[in-house]
C-alpha cells in the first residue's frame, strides 16, 4: 500500500484508497475528489492516516520510504505548478494540513506558506512583482512555524505586531506597506533565536518535515484528546496530512479568500452563505483579526452593511464559485461546508466538507433536498442525527416575554440560553460541576475553551462571525450561540465584563438568544416547542419506515400529555413509587413501612388507596386506548424511611407509637446493600397487601375512565424483580384475583396483561420458564445492566470515567448498551421467552430505550417497543425508523 497519494495537477486517482476518508482522512479525500471533478484544486499529496499512527507508536521517527515517497510526490507538486521548492529565484511554497477522518474544526494546526526564508523571500518578491505580498507572507510563515512546529507562544508575536502598528499610527492590518512586514520580520527572527536559543530554520526541507511531525504529534495534543472523548473517536485513527501548493489571497485587491456554505447552516434556507476578506489569507476569516464580509449582496443589503459583498466586488470569480456550489452539492448531495482563495482574479478551491448544521437546518435541508429529489426519503431520514433532534425539543423564548435587550451579536447558533456569566472556559467547567447554569463569554474562543463551550449553556463572543470557532463549534455541539457582539468588553482581571454602557460582572444572570443575536439581562421566560413544520413532516417519513412501536417512561399526567404530544404510543413504565413522594403521601407511606403486622399496613395502604387509584385515572384519560405499563413498587422500604428527628416526630403523631419505638423499627428495616435487598416482587411476596392495593387502585381507576366513555384504558401490570417462575406465579394470581373482584364490583371487565420486568440475569437465563406466566417481558436494563456488570450505578461516576478513557467501555454503559455482555441476555431472554409464548409483547424500558445505538440493537433482535422519556421519544421515533432501513 502506497504511504503517499498526489491530487491535483493530472494525478491519477485510479487507487480507490486515494479517495477513502480512512486512508487520506476527509480533507485528502474531498480534494481529490474536487480535482477528479475538475475544479481547480491546487496541486498536492496526502500522507496515509496510516503513516500517523505509525509515526506515534514509533515514537516521532519518519522511516526512509516515507521519505522517499514524500520527495517524489513535491516533484509531482514543482512540476504541474512549474517552480522549484526552495528555489531562490521562484520558489514554491506549500502549506501543510491536517484532516482526520471526520472533520475537527480548528483541533489540528496547518501551517501556511511554508518554503520561505531568507533567500526564497526576495525571489517571492522579484517574481510576484509585489514585495509587499512576500514580505506579508513570511511574516506569517514565521509566526504560524513557530507557534505551530517550535512550541512557542504566538502571544510574543500578536505583541510585537501591535507595537509595531501601533508605533506607525495604523489599525489595519492592510495599512501596512512592505518595509513595514520587512521589518517585522527581523523582529520575529529576534524574538524565535532569543526564545529558542537558535535562528529560525532555513532549510525548506527542514521546514516540511518540521510541519509533517508537528501535525502528527497535534492528533495527541490536549484539546484534540478533549475532542475526541466529546465526539467518541477513537485514538487509533490518526490523521493525515495534506501538502499543497499555496494559492495567495493576499496578493492586493483582486486576491481575496473566504468560506462559504452552499446553504445556510443555521437555518437550513437554501441561499449561499458565506464570509470573504479582501486581500488576506485563509486564517484570517476565521481567527476573528479582520471582520469579514457578507459573500452575496442580498446578505449585505439585509444585515445594511456596508463593505462590499463579493458578488458585487468580484462578479466574476463569485459567478464561477455560485456554479462551484451548484456542481459541488449536486455530487455530494448535501450542503457542503467550503473553503476557496481567488488568486489575481483566479477562483481556487481549498477545501469541501459536508457542512456542519444546527438540526433545525437539518430538517429543513433533509426535506427540501427530498422535495428538489436530490435524495430519497429514506435518505432523509438517514441523514437526521436522532440527537441533534434534542437541541428542538427544549424550550424557546416566550416571543411575549419582557426582554432586557442589552445589544444584539450574530445570531450564530439558534436557541434560548440563560446562565451566569463565566470569563472563561475553566471557571465554566467548575460552576457547572457544583450545579449551576453558565453562559461562556469570551472576545472570542478558541480550541483551548472547547470544555467550557461544552459545560456551558451559551456562547457569548464579542469577536468572530458566523464561521468563527466559537459559532462553528457551537452549532456542531447545539449550544446557543451569539458570536460578534462588539458592544462587549472584557476586563478578565477584575472580572467584569460592559454591554454597551451596562457593567455587569461574572455571576450576573443572562439569556442569549441565538436565533436572532440577542442578548437580554436577567433569565427570560421560556415556551414548549412543538413539532411541527419540516419536524413533523420528517417523523411522519419516519414513522412510515419504522417497525418497533415507540412508548414512553412517564408517571404524570404532564409528561403523559407531552409524551403523546411527542408521538408516544403508550406508556412503557410507568413507576409507582413516585407517586408516593408526596408530601401529604409520605406519611401513610412511612406508616405503613413501619407498621408491625398486616393490620397496621392495610390501616396506612386504605389512606394511599384512593389518591393511587386518582393518579392511575388521571393517567388512564390521557393515554385512552393506549396500552399503558405500570410498575408495582419496586424500591427498597428503606428508601422512604423517615430521616430527620422532626419526621419521626410527626410520624409518631400520626401512629400513637413513640418515636423512639419508630426509630427502633427504622433501624430493623435499615439494609446494607438495598438494590440487592428487600425490593420489587419480594415486597409483594412479603407484603401481598401492598401490591394488592396498587393492583386495586389500577383496576378501580381503568373502571371508572372507561365508564366515562371513549376508548377504555389498556392496563399492563408489570411485576419487577422477578428471578424465578414462582414469584411470578403467586403475584400473578394476586393481580388476576384483584382484578376479578373489582371488576365484579364495577359491573364491567376489561382487558389487561400481566407481565414482569426482566432485570436480573437470572430472569434473562431462566425466560423460558417465567414466559409460562408473563404476557409480556420489558427489558429493565438499567438493573439488568447493574446487575450483569456488578456495577452500582450510583456508585459507578468515581471510576466509570476513566474506564471510557482507558478504552475498558467504548461508552457508558448505563447510557448506551453494552450490547456485547448484557444484549446477550437481553437476546437469550427474547428468544427463549419467545420459545414459550411466541405472542409475548417485548420491550425495553431503561434509559437506553432512548439511545439510539441501543434502539438499532432492540430492532435487530425483534423487541415491539422501546420506551424513553418524553423528550426523548421524537428521537427515539427516528431511531426506531433508522434501525428498520
Ligand atoms: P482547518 O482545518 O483548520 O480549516 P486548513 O488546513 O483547512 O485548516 O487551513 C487553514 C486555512 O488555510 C484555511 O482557510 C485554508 O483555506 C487555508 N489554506 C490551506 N491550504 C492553503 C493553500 N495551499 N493555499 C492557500 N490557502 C490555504
Ligand atoms: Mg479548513
Ligand atoms: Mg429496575
Amino acid at each position: 500500500n502506497q504511504t503517499v497519494y498526489t491530487f491535483g495537477g493530472g494525478a491519477s486517482l485510479d487507487d480507490p484508497r486515494a479517495k477513502d476518508k480512512t486512508v487520506v482522512g476527509g480533507k485528502g479525500a474531498n480534494l481529490a475528489e474536487m480535482a477528479s471533478i475538475g475544479l481547480p484544486v491546487p496541486p498536492g499529496f496526502t500522507i496515509t492516516t496510516e503513516e500517523c499512527v505509525r509515526y506515534l507508536e514509533e515514537g516521532g521517527e519518519f522511516p526512509v520510504e516515507l521519505r522517499r515517497a514524500v520527495g517524489e510526490a513535491m516533484g509531482h507538486i514543482e512540476r504541474s505548478v512549474g517552480k522549484r521548492f526552495g528555489d531562490a529565484g521562484d520558489p514554491l511554497l506549500v502549506s501543510v494540513r491536517s484532516g482526520a477522518r471526520v472533520s475537527m474544526p480548528g483541533m489540528m494546526d496547518t501551517v501556511l506558506n511554508l518554503g520561505l526564508n531568507d533567500a526564497t523571500v526576495e525571489g517571492l518578491a522579484k517574481v510576484s512583482g509585489d514585495p509587499r505580498f512576500a514580505w506579508d507572507s513570511y511574516r506569517r510563515f514565521i509566526q504560524m512555524y513557530s507557534d505551530v512546529v517550535l512550541g512557542l507562544d504566538h502571544g510574543l508575536f500578536e505583541e510585537a505586531l501591535e507595537i509595531a502598528k501601533e508605533d506607525k499610527g495604523l489599525y489595519n492590518d492592510t495599512e501596512m506597506e512592505a518595509e513595514d512586514w520587512q521589518a517585522l520580520v527581523a523582529e520575529y527572527r529576534d524574538i524565535v533565536e532569543k526564545e529558542l536559543g537558535k535562528p529560525f530554520p532555513q532549510g525548506v526541507t527542514e521546514q516540511l518535515w518540521g510541519a509533517i511531525a508537528a501535525v502528527f504529534d497535534s492528533w495527541d495534543s490536549d484539546r484534540a484528546k478533549v475532542y475526541r472523548r466529546l465526539n467518541d473517536i477513537p485514538a487509533g485513527w490518526g490523521t493525515a496530512v495534506n501538502v499543497q501548493a499555496m494559492v495567495f489571497g493576499n496578493m492586493g485587491e483582486t486576491s481575496a479568500t473566504g468560506v462559504a456554505f452552499t446553504r445556510d447552516p443555521a437555518t437550513g434556507e437554501r441561499a449561499y452563505y458565506g464570509e470573504w476578506l479582501v486581500n488576506a489569507q485563509g486564517e484570517d476569516v476565521v481567527a476573528g483579526i479582520r471582520t469579514p464580509q457578507y459573500l452575496t449582496r442580498a446578505a449585505r443589503e439585509a444585515a445594511k452593511a456596508k463593505p462590499l459583498s463579493m458578488e458585487e466586488a468580484m462578479p466574476e470569480a463569485y459567478g464561477e464559485l455560485a456554479q462551484v456550489f451548484d456542481l459541488l452539492e449536486s455530487h455530494y448531495r448535501d450542503m457542503q461546508d467550503i473553503e476557496f482563495t481567488v488568486e489575481r482574479g483566479k477562483l481556487w478551491m481549498l477545501q469541501t466538507r459536508t457542512g456542519k448544521r444546527t438540526a433545525k437546518a437539518a430538517l429543513k435541508m433533509a426535506v427540501d433536498m427530498a422535495g428538489e429529489g436530490l435524495i430519497d426519503e429514506k435518505t432523509a431520514i438517514l441523514r437526521i442525527d436522532p440527537m441533534a433532534l434534542d437541541q428542538l425539543l427544549h424550550p424557546t423564548l416566550d416571543p411575549d416575554a419582557p426582554r432586557d435587550v442589552l445589544t444584539t451579536g450574530l445570531p450564530a447558533s439558534p436557541g434560548a440560553a440563560s446562565g451566569k456569566i463565566v470569563l472563561d472556559a475553566d471557571t465554566a467547567e467548575q460552576w457547572v460541576a457544583r450545579g449551576e447554569k453558565v453562559i461562556l463569554v469570551r472576545v472570542e474562543t478558541s480550541p483551548e475553551d472547547i470544555h467550557g463551550m461544552h459545560a456551558a449553556q451559551g456562547i457569548l463572543t464579542a469577536r468572530g462571525g458566523m464561521t468563527s470557532h466559537a459559532a462553528v463549534v457551537a452549532r456542531g455541539m447545539g449550544r446557543s450561540c451569539v458570536s460578534g457582539a462588539s458592544a462587549v468588553s472584557i476586563d478578565v482581571k477584575a472580572r467584569t465584563l460592559r454591554i454597551g454602557d451596562r457593567a455587569l460582572a461574572e455571576g450576573d444572570v443572562i439569556t442569549l438568544d441565538g436565533s436572532t443575536g440577542q442578548v437580554m439581562a436577567g433569565e427570560v421566560a421560556t415556551i414548549e416547542p412543538e413539532l411541527v413544520g419540516d419536524f413533523g413532516t420528517l417523523m411522519e417519513w419516519a414513522d412510515r419506515h419504522r417497525r418497533m412501536k415507540v412508548r414512553t417512561n412517564a408517571e404524570t399526567p404532564a409528561d403523559c400529555r407531552m409524551a403523546v404530544q411527542f408521538g408516544a404510543e403508550g406508556i412503557g413504565l410507568c413507576r409507582t413509587e413516585h407517586m408516593f413522594f408526596d408530601a401529604r403521601r409520605i406519611s401513610a407511606v412511612r406508616q405503613m413501612i413501619l407498621a408491625e403486622d398486616e393490620a397496621g399496613r392495610r390501616k396506612a395502604l386504605g389512606i394511599l388507596l384512593p389518591e393511587q387509584r386518582a393518579d392511575f385515572a388521571e393517567i388512564f384519560r390521557v393515554m385512552t386506548g393506549l396500552p399503558c405499563t405500570i410498575r408495582l413498587l419496586d424500591p427498597p422500604l428503606h428508601e422512604f424511611l423517615p430521616h430527620s428527628d422532626a419526621e419521626f416526630e410527626e410520624l409518631a403523631d400520626a401512629t400513637g407509637y413513640g418515636a423512639d419505638h419508630l426509630k427502633r423499627r427504622a433501624g430493623e428495616l435499615h439494609e446494607f446493600n438495598p438494590m440487592l435487598g428487600h425490593r420489587g416482587c419480594r415486597l409483594g411476596i412479603t407484603y401481598p397487601e401492598i401490591y394488592e392495593m396498587q393492583a386495586r387502585a389500577i383496576f378501580e381507576a381503568a373502571c371508572d375512565v372507561a365508564a366515562e366513555g371513549g376508548d377504555a384504558p389498556i392496563p399492563e401490570v408489570m411485576i419487577p424483580l422477578v428471578a424465578t417462575r414462582r414469584e411470578l406465579e403467586l403475584l400473578r394470581a394476586l393481580v388476576n384475583r384483584t382484578a376479578d373482584a373489582v371488576f365484579a364490583e364495577k359491573g364491567r371487565t376489561l382487558d389487561y396483561l400481566v407481565g414482569t420486568m426482566i432485570e436480573l440475569p437470572r430472569a434473562a437465563l431462566m425466560a423460558g420458564e417465567i414466559a409460562e406466566e408473563a404476557r409480556f417481558f420489558s427489558f429493565g436494563t438499567n438493573d439488568l445492566t447493574q446487575t450483569t456488570l456488578g456495577v452500582s450505578r450510583d456508585d459507578a461516576g468515581r471510576f466509570l470515567s476513566a474506564y471510557v478513557d482507558k478504552g475498558v467501555f467504548a461508552r457508558d454503559p448505563f447510557v448506551s448498551l453494552d450490547i456485547d455482555g448484557v444484549g446477550q441476555l437481553v437476546r437469550i431472554a427474547a428468544e427463549r421467552g419467545r420459545a414459550t409464548r411466541p405472542d409475548i409483547k417485548l420491550g425495553i424500558c431503561g434509559e437506553h430505550g432512548g439511545d439510539p445505538a441501543s434502539i438499532a440493537f432492540c430492532e435487530e433482535v425483534g423487541l415491539d417497543y422501546v420506551s424513553a422519556s418524553p423528550y426523548r421519544v421524537p428521537i427515539a421515533r427516528l431511531a426506531a425508523a433508522q434501525a428498520a432501513l
